[in-house]
């Protein structure tokens, strides 16, 4: 990280040159007390300004990489800064997994459960949600830790890094399960509108794929199935008999193992494999969540719009995301449908396609991906409304009173 000075799209150049890379938990207690301004980065996969500060920004991939399992407790405690791809493999060698992953492994956790990362499934919340307890690293450099019980683990599981810098964080456990994935071909679009709920939950994780290149006819429809629970139906398309990528004209060499060929959870949940280095990305993303009983109007209303997205979408992908209680959380109260846009990484030929987009879900109450770029008023429409940003800032406003982890982003929008 010391060294890098833009995030993984390579679209927002970090406004300081101050980095940091502690190697131990004292380490970063000593940088956080020394610094008047501080910001966390992960692994830098977020597409906005979300991580960036003109103070310290510091990185937590120094920090130490260990996952300690209480196997009474079903629970694990980990560093923030090791990434989904290290910590999968050591949970699953203790006979342990996490309900879920987002689509790429590598991310950090401290990264991935500040933002509302999520995978897809109707009974699977956002990352945060395995959350049990976070380790963090306070203004004046003491340290706080908040276990499950505790009302204000309810803002610092997902908190947009603007309480503290977590060092480590618990994540709840389940028994280690095997995941078989599948992909269907060409299921017809018709069935979103008039199914879709049914299909979404179909497997114990489905994404729709669709860079609408086919009138009337999904690309693909991906279905990650605990082995205990196999997918149902076929949805009138047709199982893929070889791999593919999400985006049908690449490779499916970066993809995960399909077919329905039964293997570890952490190498069938994320679409993409560890061991695949994604290049710095050529792209960027947006993601809007409305409530789920809302697909078979919302899609229409997307499907209308696809014209108007063309040069600059990528594909798209529809995923759903359990109801939870986070206080700055998208999902919380409700239930959600995820349209998720990689797009070009021009982000002139994007603004148009991307207010187009916007403007086709806004009848729905949308709420933005923290991490990814929106260019209309639903993010800030989301805070103005939210109670749960209320609490979180009262509970900032307690815990960093100086306002040492603010940055533009998070005053901006008024969450702090
Ligand atoms: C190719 C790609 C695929 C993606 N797939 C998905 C997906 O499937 N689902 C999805 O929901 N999102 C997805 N994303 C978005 C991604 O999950 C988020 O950007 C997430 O924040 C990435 O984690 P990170 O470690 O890179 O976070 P960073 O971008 O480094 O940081 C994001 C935020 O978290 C804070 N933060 C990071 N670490 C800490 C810490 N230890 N303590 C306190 N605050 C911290 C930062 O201050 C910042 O506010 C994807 C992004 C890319 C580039």
């Amino acid at each position: 990280m010391s060294g890098v000075r833009t995030n993984w799209a390579g679209n927002i150049a970090y406004s300081t040159g101050d980095v940091r890379v502690p190697a131990s938990l004292e380490e970063l207690q000593e940088v956080v007390a020394g610094a008047t301004r501080v910001r966390a980065a992960g692994s830098g996969h977020s597409f906005n300004d979300l991580v960036d500060t003109d103070g310290t920004l510091v990185s937590t991939r120094g920090l130490p990489r260990e996952v300690e399992v209480d196997a009474e407790a079903r629970e694990a405690v980990v560093g923030a800064g090791m990434t989904y791809a290290e910590v999968g493999p050591l949970l699953h060698a203790q006979g342990w997994a996490l309900p879920n992953t987002g689509s790429l492994p590598h991310i950090s956790v401290g990264g991935a459960t500040a933002t509302g990362t999520h995978g897809s499934g109707v009974g699977n919340g956002c990352l945060a949600t395995s959350v049990s307890g976070v380790e963090l690293v306070m203004a004046d450099g003491e340290v706080l830790r908040l276990r499950a019980g505790d009302d204000d683990l309810r803002g610092a599981a997902l908190a947009l890094g603007s309480l503290g810098v977590v060092s480590r964080v618990w994540l709840r456990l389940e028994p280690t399960y095997d995941v078989a994935q599948d992909v269907l071909l060409d299921v017809p679009t018709s069935v979103v509108a008039e199914d879709g709920v049914a299909l979404m939950s179909s497997a114990h994780s489905i994404s729709l794929f669709t860079t609408f290149g086919t009138p009337g006819r999904l690309d693909s429809v991906w279905r990650k199935a605990r082995v205990d629970r196999p997918a149902t139906g076929t949805w009138g398309g047709r199982v893929a008999t070889v791999p593919v990528h999400p985006i049908p004209r690449l490779p499916a060499d970066a993809a995960t193992p399909q077919l329905g060929v039964p293997g570890p959870w952490h190498e069938r949940l994320p679409h993409f494999r560890a061991d695949h280095v994604p290049s710095v990305g050529d792209e960027l993303q947006s993601e809007m969540f409305v409530a789920l009983e809302d697909l078979s109007r919302a899609w229409p209303a997307v499907e209308a719009v696809a014209p108007r997205l063309a040069g600059a979408l990528q594909v798209m992908e529809v995923r759903t995301i359990a109801a939870d209680d986070l206080w700055l959380s998208p999902f919380r109260d409700r239930a959600s449908v995820a349209f998720h846009v990689t797009w070009v990484s021009d982000l002139d030929v994007v603004r148009p396609a991307l207010a187009a987009l916007e403007a086709a879900l806004a009848p729905f109450d949308p709420r933005p991906h923290w991490a990814k770029v929106s260019s209309g008023p639903d993010r800030e429409r989301f805070v103005e409304a939210s109670p749960g940003v209320r609490d979180f800032r009262a509970l900032a406003d307690r815990l960093d009173p100086d306002r040492c982890f603010v940055n533009p982003f998070v005053e901006r929008l008024g969450v702090r």
